[in-house]
């Protein structure tokens, strides 16, 4: 049996290798358009690469995925996260996880990851082609026989795997919705909102948990956020652009976030902090009266916004001017701008149709012999290792080659 696997990123290497784990005699050759594989997994998580998140409850899980949650149910049942760190761990490379459930080579080193993908490969004996961009899958002559353009030249195999990942343009797609699959659409995911001009910027660097919602949608999310120089970044806003990569896109980016800065509470919530704290705070100067253990820096920032001089006496604060102070920590507003690309990760929301896609084998249901695994497929997750198991899951269960 001739196997093509399409692409040379995370979830090639594991359908490639779990070809070779489940069908020995098969030959695979791994076709890579580009001159290096393995790119995305060398410079994901910082050059740490974030393998996967330590959730072993499937349906958890799948919970962090707003696209492809209950595929992912069902793919998940095969290979999940205790998966995940065996293979590695069989193939030398440990795993540890951080207090935020992230998990890493205990390397700190992507290309501990990189590095075990490549032997594996080399030990199974599995042919990789570089350079070799493949550009149409056809029905081949025989029953049972598939061929492919490569460079220009045509190769009769007998199953393939895709696994080209997501792509930015739906042109990108056009040679696999010529096979009768139908595109979502492509957009970004897990990006941070630009809010230029406003001078929350000069607090770059502080951090704070924080739930920020999208004016006029459902969109919500709670979690650390990060001020940067150009606006808002972290894990809540990250999550926020996930779950709403299509709703944003729509808007063009330019929306109002709404941000509560003290986790949640309510305008009369923080209100009877202060005046449960009144005799505490009178004695002091409003700079020093934070009763709410919020950063100094942004304390000092949301009293000048609301317009209240640092060293006025709290006592003589006016209640006009403390309620502009609490709506400013409940209620914050930015007009966002823009988005600005998140380094350490960024996927694409959109690709190949799940409907058409079989999650117990990823075999297509348009056309016999053809799997597909990865980012390629309309799969992606929030931040913290979701995307590299999506592609570890998927690609495993593609090599099976069942269905
Ligand atoms: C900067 C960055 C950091 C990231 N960090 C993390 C992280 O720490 N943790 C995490 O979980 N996720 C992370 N991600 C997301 C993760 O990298 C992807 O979800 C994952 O790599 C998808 O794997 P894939 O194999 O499906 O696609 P890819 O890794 O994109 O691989 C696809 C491969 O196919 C090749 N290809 C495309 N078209 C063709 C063609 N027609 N013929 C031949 N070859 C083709 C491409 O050149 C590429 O090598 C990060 C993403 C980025 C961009």
């Amino acid at each position: 049996m001739r196997v093509a696997v399409i692409g040379g990123g995370a979830a090639g290497f594991f359908a490639a290798l779990s070809v070779k784990e489940h069908h020995p005699d098969a030959t695979v050759t791994l076709y890579e358009k580009s001159s290096k594989v393995l790119s995305k997994v060398r410079i994901s998580g910082g050059g740490r690469c974030n393998v996967t998140h330590h959730c072993r409850e499937i349906r958890k899980l799948a919970k962090h995925y707003p696209r492809g949650e209950v595929f992912l149910r069902k793919a998940f049942t095969s290979f999940a996260v205790d998966d995940t760190i065996a293979w590695f761990k069989e193939r030398g490379v440990e795993l540890k996880t951080e207090p935020d459930g992230r998990m890493f080579p205990i390397t700190d080193d992507s290309e501990s990851i990189a590095g075990a993908l490549l032997n594996a490969a080399s030990a199974a004996d599995i042919r990789i082609d570089l350079g070799s961009g493949v550009t149409a899958i056809q029905r081949g002559p025989g029953p049972e026989g598939i061929v492919l353009t490569v460079n220009g030249q045509e190769i009769r195999v007998d199953r393939v795997i895709v696994t080209t990942g997501g792509h930015p343009q739906p042109t990108g797609y056009a040679w696999l919705a010529a096979l009768g699959h139908t595109i979502v659409r492509p957009v970004p995911s897990l990006f941070t909102f630009n809010i230029p001009g406003d001078p929350i910027r000069e607090l770059m660097g502080v951090a704070l948990p924080a739930r920020v919602r999208v004016a006029g949608t459902k969109l919500e999310s709670m979690g650390p956020v990060l001020i940067t120089h150009w606006g808002l970044s972290g894990p809540g806003v990250l999550r926020l652009s996930a779950w709403g990569a299509r709703e944003l896109n729509a808007t063009d980016y330019r929306f109002t976030a709404q941000v509560n800065w003290v986790q949640g509470r309510s305008e009369d919530e923080v209100r009877n902090v202060f005046v449960e704290q009144a005799a505490v705070m009178d004695r002091k100067l409003a700079q020093n009266a934070d009763p709410l253990g919020l950063p100094k820096r942004f304390w000092n920032h949301q009293l000048a916004k609301a317009g209240i001089q640092l060293d006025k006496p709290w006592g003589q604060v006016v209640k006009k001017e403390r309620n502009r102070l609490i709506d400013f920590l409940t209620n914050d507003r930015f007009q966002i701008q823009g988005k600005t690309t998140f380094k350490e990760e960024f996927v694409t929301a959109g690709g190949v149709a799940l409907e058409e896609v079989d999650p117990h084998t990823m075999h297509s249901q348009k056309f016999p012999g053809l799997y597909f695994a990865g980012e390629v497929l309309d799969i992606d997750g929030i931040t913290g290792g979701f995307n590299f198991q999506a592609a570890w899951t998927t690609g495993h269960i593609a090599g099976r080659l069942e269905g």
